[in-house]
């Protein structure tokens, strides 16, 4: 019988270092290896997250919706406007984290939570 290795865990750098992100861990998500480069290979030339979310609208997602990148400070606005016109996002549902939550309340973030 053959046993299948365990994937891995990798650090991934959620704005790449060469657009400036650091090691922190607000700035690091942990990965398994597979996914990791199964994204990179999708991803690596198109990072800014526009161009993510387009290649994902054309190619991959449900034309009945569609994904957008918001800036994480405008994201309680975009928020209360979506519920205002009866399409309510539960932050939950949508990968919101704390480092998000403490950039949204326009607290500093703490060096570790960057
Ligand atoms: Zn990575």
């Amino acid at each position: 019988m053959t046993r299948r290795k365990p994937d891995k865990s990798t650090r991934h750098h959620r704005k790449p270092r060469f657009y400036g992100g650091d090691g922190t861990n607000g700035n690091i998500s942990r990965v398994s290896d597979k996914m990791h480069k199964a994204y990179h290979l999708l991803f690596a030339w198109a990072h800014p997250a526009a161009m993510v979310a387009g290649i994902l609208n054309a190619q991959w997602l449900c034309h009945r919706e569609v994904l957008v990148p918001i800036p994480t400070e405008k994201l309680p606005e975009v928020l209360a406007f979506l519920e205002s016109i009866g399409c309510p996002v539960h932050e939950d549902e949508i990968g919101i984290t704390d480092t998000h939550r403490i950039l949204c309340s326009g607290d500093e973030v703490a060096d570790d939570a960057k």
